[in-house]
């Protein structure tokens, strides 16, 4: 028996049409759920994958929904329990960064990457918790980052994010462990997206020097560790941190 697998699962996955979203999207297909994403402006890549994951197998629905939005995180929620019945995995992977040093950094930069990366995972965990509560089961998944754990010039705004994300985390596992309701996060180091392809060879260099493997990781690296925490498999692990960065943070 494949420990890892995910039949029969309804996954909800935020900001799902490019980068780490996507690779999360295809896995939790792939190992047999069926899968509902959000998106801000990727329409038609939205289109795309929800085809390709219906011609996996699986059932797939896709919604335009800005993260910071609480009224539409409900409205996605009951409209996935509406289709499906029930929801069993909630991925909060809706990120942004808008870097700059704090001397320059505008109360808009601040406020978007804030609202963006921790009100988000507020939104949406609250939309999940009562139907989780009523059937006494449920895995919250959230994408935090590295720099959450060890902070990054430049990067106050999305540091205070993903450091948020981890506090908020323990907190609503420490809620909710007594329903069977799980929360874990996964802090991803340095991993390989379209925005990353952009950067130059010498860039890429000293960004694998400073990473114990020695590279970057791969989309498939963190949608491994979702399948792990969305499976049976963790049915024990809670208000946990996994880091997935090739030793980066340690
Ligand atoms: P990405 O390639 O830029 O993709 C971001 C996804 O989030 C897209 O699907 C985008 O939708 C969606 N999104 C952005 N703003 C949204 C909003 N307001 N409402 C709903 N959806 C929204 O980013 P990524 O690199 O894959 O990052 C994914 C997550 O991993 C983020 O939380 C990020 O902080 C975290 N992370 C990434 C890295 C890395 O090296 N890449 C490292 C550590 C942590 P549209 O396509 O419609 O814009």
């Amino acid at each position: 028996m494949n420990i890892f697998t995910l039949k029969g699962k309804n996954i909800l996955v935020t900001g799902g049409t490019r980068g780490i979203g996507k690779g999360i999207v295809e896995a939790c297909a792939k190992a047999g759920a069926n899968v509902a994403f959000t998106y801000a402006r990727s329409a038609e890549a939205a289109e795309e994958l929800k085809k390709e994951i219906e011609q996996n197998g699986t059932k797939a629905l896709a919604f335009q929904a800005d993260a910071v939005d609480a009224a539409r995180a409900e409205e996605v929620v009951s409209e996935i329990l509406k289709e499906w019945g029930s929801l069993d995995v909630l991925v909060n992977n809706a990120g942004i960064t808008n870097d700059t040093l704090i001397m320059r950094m505008s109360e808009d930069q601040w406020d978007s990457v804030i609202n963006t990366n921790l009100k988000s995972v507020f939104n949406y965990s609250k939309a999940c918790v009562k139907p989780f509560m009523k059937q006494r089961n449920g895995s919250v998944i959230n994408i935090s980052s590295v720099v959450g754990l060890s902070g990054n010039a430049g990067q106050t705004n999305y540091a205070a994010s993903k450091a948020g994300v981890v506090g908020f985390s323990k907190s609503l596992a420490k809620e909710l462990s007594s329903r069977n309701i799980r929360v874990n996060v996964i802090a991803p180091g340095y991993i390989r997206t379209e925005m990353t392809d952009k950067l130059s060879e010498k860039v890429m260099e000293s960004i694998n020097k400073s990473i114990p493997m020695g590279k970057a990781g791969d989309v498939e690296d963190i949608a491994n560790g979702v399948l792990f925490l969305a499976s049976d498999a963790s049915r024990y692990i809670t208000g946990e941190t996994i880091r997935i960065d090739g030793g980066m943070a340690m």
